[in-house]
């Protein structure tokens, strides 16, 4: 190694989803939605002016956070927008976690957690979810330097109570408690409600599943006016015009249109239920999902095997080859013709080689 490669700052990044894109595959790997955005977001793209792109956005994206402030019935003070929701985390990490302590989260969560933790220098813990995949609340009561965990959980789709988040609240009010709501929207409860109660809760949110807009790169945040001053304060001291200006005007049309969104979010509820039928009477065994995906393994046929077949005939899945969860494979939900297909080629595979 050189000499200046010592002082380098080393990390081993996050690995995301592949984004292959053939006609007619099937795409299953990155909890994306099947569905397109809001018309509200299309008929906003058309008529965006290339002219406007010659200035700045505005730097407090403030008519999405107007826009979200209305929906959630909260003050502007209290929202914070990012670019998508790993921008969000990844400023709350660098802002809140920084008392040298280490921060706790499940041992079978999110993988980013770890990456941002390593990248920023924070010491962590993870606790093991118990063997149905579940939060153990008494393992957040130990000393610690602040809490993160999905609720939903990624990738089992596991729902937590809000009874067992709010014992991991009162038992850290020293600390900033982060719940992850990538996949609330699915049918899961928010801890929005907490909000009340706990000025140290931070809730994180996403456009990037159920609102159909991975491709803007939208995510936000809500929580205590002070921790969002603070987490502000970091915002602008990194780089002050983070989210683009089509961003900011298609992310408003889609918190505008509620019923397309309750539409969208209940057709991929429905999929997944029914999806979650048909692949029982195929010998899958899985957690209950509260999310757009199901973390499913088979009882005779070992999930890498599965993975790389279902690649073969060009649908995408996620697997990892990690303790714990590698007999499993992440599905997330996607269309119905999309799952029948899902469905009909699994029912093939296994009737020839079971
Ligand atoms: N949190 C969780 C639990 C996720 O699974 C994801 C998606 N990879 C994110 C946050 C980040 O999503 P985005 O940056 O697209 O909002």
């Amino acid at each position: 190694m050189m000499k200046w490669e010592e002082n380098v700052r080393k990390v081993v990044p996050y690995v995301a989803g592949e984004q292959p894109n053939r006609p007619n595959m099937i795409k299953l790997n990155t909890n994306e939605c099947p569905y397109p955005p809001a018309p509200g977001v299309r008929k906003a793209a058309e008529n965006m002016e290339s002219a406007a792109l010659r200035l700045y956005p505005d730097s407090n994206a403030q008519p999405l956070v107007d826009a979200l402030a209305a929906y959630y019935d909260v003050k502007p003070e209290q929202v914070f927008v990012g670019v998508g929701s790993d921008d969000v985390l990844s400023m709350a990490f660098m802002t809140f976690f920084n008392s040298g302590k280490p921060i706790l989260f499940p041992d079978v969560t999110y993988s980013f957690y770890d990456v941002w933790a390593d990248l920023y220098r924070i010491p962590y813990r993870t606790c093991a979810l118990d063997e149905n995949w579940h939060i153990h609340p008494e393992d957040y009561k130990q000393p610690n330097g602040g809490v993160i965990f999905p609720n939903p959980n990624a990738p089992t789709g596991v729902e937590e109570s809000l009874e067992t988040v709010e014992e991991i609240l009162q038992a850290n009010p020293d600390v900033v408690v982060i719940v992850d709501e990538a996949y609330v929207d699915f049918g899961g409860k928010s801890a929005l409600p907490l909000l009340k109660k706990y000025e140290n809760l931070l809730v994180v949110q996403t456009f990037s599943k159920s609102r159909a807009m991975a491709g803007m790169r939208i995510g936000f945040c809500i929580g205590n006016e002070k921790l969002i001053h603070y987490l502000n304060d970091v915002k602008f001291s990194f780089n002050s015009y983070t989210m683009n200006l089509p961003s900011q005007v298609m992310g408003v049309e889609a918190v505008k249109d509620d019923t397309y969104f309750k539409a969208t979010t209940a057709k991929i509820i429905a999929t997944r239920e029914r999806v979650k039928k048909e692949l029982t009477s195929l010998g899958f065994t899985f957690p209950d999902s509260k999310a757009n995906f199901i973390f499913a393994s088979h009882k005779e046929v070992p999930a890498e095997e599965l993975f790389r077949a279902l690649r073969e005939a060009d649908i995408y899945v996620r697997h990892w080859n990690k303790p714990r969860i590698s007999n499993s494979l992440r599905i997330s939900v996607g269309t119905d013709e999309e799952m029948d297909r899902l469905i009909a080629f699994l029912k093939e595979y296994l009737e020839k080689r079971v």
